[in-house]
């Protein structure tokens, strides 16, 4: 089951948050390369994750306050909570209706 507990920012998570851009936005603003992709829950800014060299996912968390992202890539549902530094899943995020 998902392990939730010790994350006090789950109704930060904004279902409707649809990702902004298939790539990391700075990346491709700076044109920097990025080695994973992130979504933020609370916006759907899209970020590089932090093995890839500008960690816009984390500027943008520093920047905005958003605790929450999910990961951005195919097959992974996880999600990492910047303020209480926890990895979880939640399996009705993983099966979202607006899947075609
Ligand atoms: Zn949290
Ligand atoms: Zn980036
Ligand atoms: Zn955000």
């Amino acid at each position: 089951m998902a392990a939730t507990d010790g994350c006090s920012h789950l109704d930060q998570i904004d279902a409707d948050a649809d990702a902004r851009s298939a790539g990391c936005e700075d990346c491709e603003r700076e044109g920097t390369r990025w080695v994973h992709l992130r979504r933020c829950t609370t916006c759907g800014h899209v970020g590089c994750c932090d093995s890839s060299p500008r960690r816009h996912a984390t500027a943008h968390h520093q920047a905005t306050g958003h605790p929450l992202i999910q990961s951005f890539e195919p097959g992974e549902d996880w999600l990492w909570c910047y303020v209480d530094e926890l990895a979880f899943e939640i399996e009705a995020l993983a099966d979202s209706p607006s899947h075609p």
